[in-house]
């Protein structure tokens, strides 16, 4: 059976941190959905076409990598794709709280279908990047280039 995962996340902007966990988890799986949640009660800084771009620009060249939007939960996502995954990535003990938290209410959510959630931990070198961090280098003027990958080109539209 073909083997499926979501990577979930706002991705306002992707980041080096996110773009190294679907590389690591590229062996692992046949196909990766990055999903990128369009959540209307979620302010976001890039607009979502600008941010389903930058993904897909940055795995143009990985056909195992497909780009996508959702507005629902993400376990129904992942029933709609058969994913039997999604990938998390970890860098630290606040991200570890908050990911024991959604990884249990998705147990409740989908007790029949069960999803299961791999967790990677951050390599090093990505441990201090967030996409919060970009947004506020970006914001001030500063060079934020050795945070994003090559493909990612910020610049500001309608959502700012
Ligand atoms: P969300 O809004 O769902 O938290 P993010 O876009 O902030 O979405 O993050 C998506 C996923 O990527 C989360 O699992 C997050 O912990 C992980 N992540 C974010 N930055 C890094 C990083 N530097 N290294 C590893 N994982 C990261």
């Amino acid at each position: 059976m073909k083997k499926i995962a979501v990577f979930p996340g706002s991705f306002d902007p992707f980041t080096k941190g996110h773009e190294s966990i679907v590389l690591r988890s590229m062996d692992l799986f046949d196909e990766i959905w990055v999903a990128i949640g369009n959540n209307p009660g979620k302010h976001c800084m890039f607009s979502l076409e600008q941010r389903m771009q930058w993904c897909k620009e940055v795995f143009n060249d990985y056909p195992k990598v497909k780009v996508a939007s959702y507005t629902d939960l993400t376990i129904n996502f992942c029933h709609r794709v058969g994913a039997q995954y999604i990938i998390r990535g970890l860098r630290g003990g606040n991200d570890f709280e908050y990911e024991s938290m959604i990884y249990h209410a998705g147990k409740y959510i989908s007790p029949d279908k069960p999803v299961e959630t791999i967790f990677l931990i951050t390599e090093n070198k990505y441990e201090g990047i967030s996409s919060s961090i970009v947004r506020e280098i970006y914001k001030n003027g500063g060079d934020y280039s050795e945070l994003v990958p090559e493909a990612v080109k910020l610049y500001s539209d309608e959502c700012i």
